[in-house]
This record gives structure tokens, sequence and C-alpha cells, in this order.
């Protein structure tokens, strides 16, 4: 008979452990801290919605809707989808709970995100994302609070230095269709040179070919005109407070004019952080003003502004992160002295004390454990301790040794 196999991880997934668990938990609890600082609330939204929610939001033509989306039929029959991203769910939430009432709403989450794409460096099927969003605010002031929100974010996290704010502006409406033309006649012009993914983008959305990774596509999307010569007076005045703000705000950024968004929804602002420490998958943060969005959905007009960011690859970014260290190991030695640790180690912990208790091994391997574990103290239980009601407490950097009275320790470790 067969022997059963072990099971195995699915491609693209990830088992976050060690020091991979502290750098993504550094990213996290990063994030919590920075946009409490910018009186963001955090939500919570469902790992999955209606299929229809990301089909409508980001448009069927997209990447992610037409090959990424882990999709599939419920018991009852229903379409639904693994989130690939938190917008459209947001989106979705703000209208089936009502929270128009709460407009301008500033919003965080974070949480795992699905996408079928070929997993390699900083691509999985299953990522986490860190998501910013303000909804019901059609001010430039929301998209600056956001980027300089992001742009604190990742100096908090040490790694701004090499990561450069690419920002574009998509115009209005009336800038894009006018810009739409434009391109239409460029690369019509050029229709034989394109890759055939390009020719399928002419026809369903041209823009997206100035995004072309083909090296077919380069030449003719670079010498492609700019959105520059068709903003209207409005869309100009908007990227110009948007600069105007991140000047005042001292965060630098580049001009990128070939930037544009995957999804459909974009309008105005468009930015993306970049870096070339991880090789083809340098986007760590992106996002853009989706003002069309919660129309698409079937809501009312009502603007939109936001970004998300991967966590795996924040954290690929980190400097090696230090071990967090606790208060104290408890190391007894001899069977009344665990007994008594035992206690000693619950009532530290219920004041607040972290310590470990070492109990395996000689002495010896049970300091060694202290060390690993970068505690500041070793507090030594043994016979002698115990028939003195006060245990030997070993500061781990100097060797210094002095001796508390266990009804002292919490006060004398915190
Ligand atoms: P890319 O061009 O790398 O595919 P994207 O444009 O699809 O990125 P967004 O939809 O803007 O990415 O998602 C925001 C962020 O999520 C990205 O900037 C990146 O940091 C992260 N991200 C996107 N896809 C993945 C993935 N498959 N694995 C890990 N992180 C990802
Ligand atoms: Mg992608």
């Amino acid at each position: 008979m067969a022997r059963t196999e072990t099971p195995r991880r699915i491609r693209g997934t990830q088992d976050i452990f060690g020091d991979d668990q502290r750098r993504f938990g550094h990213v996290l609890a990063t994030f919590e801290r920075v946009r409490a600082l910018y009186c963001f609330q955090r939500i919570d939204i469902p790992v999955f919605e209606s299929t229809a929610v990301f089909a409508r939001s980001l448009g069927e033509t997209t990447d992610v809707v037409s090959k990424e989306m882990y999709s599939f039929e419920d018991r009852g029959g229903d379409s639904l989808t693994l989130r690939p991203e938190f917008t459209a769910g947001i989106a979705r939430a703000y209208l089936t709970e009502g929270w128009q009432q709460f407009a301008p709403l500033k919003l965080t989450t974070s949480g795992p995100v699905f996408r079928y794409e070929r997993p390699q460096k900083g691509r999985f099927r299953q990522f986490h994302q860190i998501d910013a969003e303000v909804i019901g605010a059609p001010e430039p002031a929301a998209d600056v609070e956001l980027l300089v929100l992001a742009d604190q974010l990742l100096r908090e996290l040490g790694i701004s230095d090499g990561v450069t704010l690419q920002l574009n502006t998509l115009g209005d409406a009336e800038t894009r269709d006018a810009w739409r033309a434009a391109l239409v006649a460029h690369f019509e012009a050029h229709r034989g040179e394109l890759s055939e993914d390009s020719l399928t983008r002419l026809e369903k959305n041209p823009m997206r070919i100035l995004d072309s990774k083909d090296l077919r596509d380069r030449p003719i999307a670079d010498s492609a005109p700019d959105i520059d010569a068709y903003l209207t007076l409005e869309a100009r005045a908007f990227f110009d407070s948007v600069t105007a703000g991140l000047d005042a705000a001292g965060v630098a950024w580049e001009r990128n004019a070939r930037l544009v968004r995957g999804l459909d929804y974009y309008r105005h602002t468009a930015f993306e952080f970049v870096t070339d420490r991880l090789g083809a998958q340098g986007t760590v943060l992106a996002g853009g003003r989706y003002d069309g969005l919660i129309g698409s959905l079937g809501g009312p007009e009502t603007a939109g502004v936001g970004w998300a960011a991967g966590v795996e690859r924040l954290a690929m970014l980190l400097e090696e992160p230090q071990l967090a260290g606790i208060d104290a190991v408890v190391v007894p030695m001899g069977a009344d002295a665990e007994a008594r640790a035992t206690g000693i180690v619950a009532d530290l912990r219920r004041a607040g004390v972290a310590v470990e208790m070492a109990y395996k091994g000689k002495m010896k391997a049970r300091m060694a454990k202290a060390d690993a574990l970068g505690a500041r103290f070793a507090i030594i239980l043994g016979d002698d301790e115990l028939a003195k009601g006060a245990a030997a407490v070993k500061a781990l950097d100097t060797g210094t040794q002095t001796e508390v009275a266990f009804a002292d320790l919490a006060a004398a470790l915190r």
C-alpha cells in the first residue's frame, strides 16, 4: 500500500515564520502606528465577494479580472471571488453599509489578497497588502494626505532611501477622452509593430499600451503623446495643487508621464513608489484617484483616492530586524524549584513582565536559552533560593547578580 504523502504547501503561498515573521509584523505594526497619526480608521472587510464586485469595478479587460482572479462557485451556486485587492470591496461596503453619512471617510485595512500569477521573488498567489483610502473627498488635499502618509510609512520603516515616488495625472473625463483619441491615432499609425496583446489593448483600452513590458511595444509607447497637451484647465489645476502640497510637506516626487494604472476607474492622480532593489518586482506601493468607481458599482458618483502596498515587498527591503527580546528567563534547578517556578512565572506574566521558563537540560543549556531569547535577566531558582524566599537575578549584559525576594521580582524587572 502506498504511504500517505505529507501535504504540500500550495504554490505561491507562504508559511511565514521566524525572521520573515518579524519583518512582516514590523511592517504591519508600523502601518498601524502611522495610520493613527493621520487619523485614519481601521476597517475589516470579507476575504471574498460576489465576482461581480471585482469584475465591475476593476473592468473585464484588466489583467487582474481576465487572468488572475480566484473565482469559484459556492455550494449555493453563487459565483464568488477571493479578493485580489481591497478597493472594490471597500467601495462595495461603503454602499451596502450606508457609510455615505460619514463621508469623507479615511480608512485603512490590511490582510491577504489572492492573484493567480506566476510565483517568483516578490510575487505570490496569496500575498498581503496594507491599504489606505479616502472616500467622498474630491479635493486634491486628500491625494496629498495619502501620499504624505505613504512617504512617512516608508521613512519610519527605514526604506525611503532608494525608493522614488513617481507621479502622473490621468486628467478628468474630458482630458482622458482627448488624450485617448490622440493615443489611438498614434498607435494605429504603428499597428504593424505592436505586440498581439497591445493590438487587443488598442481595441479595449489603448492607454494600457503605455504600460506594456513587451520590448516590441516600448519604442511606440515611449514616443506616444504625453497627456500634458490635453489637460483641461481644471485637470491642470488639480495636478498643480497635488504637487504643491507634496512640496509643502517636503515629499520628493518625480513626474513619470508614462505611468498609467491598470484599472479603468482612475482619474487625475496616479502614482507608484518604486525601487530598483527588488528586480522586476520594483513597485512597492501604488495607487491613485478613482472617482468613477463607486458610480460604476451602481452607487451615486463619489470621489475616492487610495493606495495599496505589498507587505512582503516592504518586508524584503527592511534592514535585518532586531530580535524583540524579553524581560527574563526563569531557570529552576530541581523538582521543588520547578514546581515553585510555575507560580512565579504566572505571577510575573500577570504583572506584565515577558518571561520564558527554561526547564530543559543542564544549567548551562538553560542559561544558553536565556541568551538566545535575548532576555535581560536570568532568574535562578535552586534549593537555597527556595529556602531564602529570594531568587538570584543575573543581569545578562553585565553579569552582575543580585538577590531579590520573590514578592519583589515583578517590580525589580519592570
Ligand atoms: P505588478 O506590476 O508588480 O504586478 P500591480 O500593478 O499588479 O503590481 P497593484 O494591483 O497596484 O500591483 O497592487 C499594489 C501592490 O501590491 C504592488 O505595488 C505590490 O507591492 C503588491 N503586489 C501586487 N501583486 C503582488 C503579488 N503577486 N505578490 C506580492 N505582492 C504583490
Ligand atoms: Mg500585477
